[in-house]
């Protein structure tokens, strides 16, 4: 997950102002539920300037939990509040309810991966109190989650509505938690730990150690004491790459400026294959200090 800036949602997609959308709209109200299967895509679902295609560039073609990369036709159209009701109680959540009214609802609509949309599910529990349909009409029904958010007070992570980023911690197996209550709902009703996210981001982080500890090797060889700025160099495009590479654009970079940020205290906590530890750390620092771009 990583955070997104509202502003990239832009206006509401054209396709929800079509008869097509509005006609099911109009059907779920009278329904009272979702009945209308899908008619988000007028059969082009992934072509430019589809909804889908919108969402995605909006998350950096990413899921919006998980930051799995969706390509081409991949990722679905997952609806932040559920428009179905869980058939069952499930070990994650509750019941919960059907939002059938905001089916069609512009900043409901996220990109998620088919392991995230599946996972979720219905799942949708919430603090405060239930809102209810009123009687709105499908265009004031576009931009309604924060209103809807400070009553319900859901548990669920909004990437676009919520700060979170700093709330998430990471070991060096990939592995991600949070003494954020909300975050770590989100993370298990998401199963952000499943085996091949673990697995990716774990294979970042042992990536990353290995160049780490063999420019360690090199630095220990050549350098004489007096030649710090010059050795440095050997760690430059790793950092350099590393670093750019924990923009939002990038496949599960939330690891990487996890890294980045609280670098000292993630050295701390692994192997490094230098004897004096602290020289180490203290090294790679200013190597950071000097080859770390800033977020753009
Ligand atoms: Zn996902």
């Amino acid at each position: 997950m990583r955070e997104i800036d509202p502003h990239r949602r832009g206006k509401v997609h054209n396709h929800l102002h079509s008869e097509k959308v509005s006609k099911a709209f109009i059907k779920n109200i009278a329904d009272n539920k979702h009945s209308t299967g899908s008619v988000y895509s007028d059969d082009k679902s992934d072509k430019k300037d589809s909804i889908k295609w919108t969402l995605k560039e909006i998350y950096h073609q990413k899921c919006a939990f998980c930051e799995s990369k969706l390509t081409n036709d991949y990722g679905d159209i997952e609806h932040y509040r559920p428009k179905n009701k869980s058939e069952k109680e499930s070990k994650d959540c509750d019941k919960g309810k059907s939002y059938y009214w905001l089916a069609f609802g512009w900043d409901n609509l996220l990109p998620a991966c088919k392991r995230c949309n599946g996972k979720k599910s219905n799942c949708f529990d919430i603090d405060g109190e239930y809102k209810e349909y009123e009687g709105e009409s499908l265009e004031d029904l576009h931009l309604v989650t924060q209103k809807y958010n400070e009553v319900e007070k859901p548990k669920l992570i909004h990437p676009e509505y919520d700060r979170f980023e700093k709330d998430i911690v990471f070991d060096s197996e990939g592995k991600m938690r949070s003494d954020n209550e909300r975050v770590a709902y989100t993370i298990r009703v998401c199963d952000l730990n499943r085996e091949n996210l673990v697995g990716s981001r774990e294979e970042i982080v042992t990536d990353f150690i290995s160049k780490l500890n063999r420019h360690l090797l090199t630095f220990d060889k050549v350098f004489n004491g007096n030649n710090l700025e010059e050795c440095l160099e050997y760690f430059k495009v790793s950092i350099e790459d590393f670093c750019k590479e924990s923009r939002k654009e990038y496949e599960y970079s939330l690891i990487r400026k996890y890294i980045k940020d609280n670098l000292i205290e993630f050295l701390e906590s692994i192997e490094i294959g230098y004897d004096d530890k602290g020289f180490a750390i203290l090294i790679i620092e200013s190597a950071f200090g000097e080859f770390c771009l800033e977020d753009k």
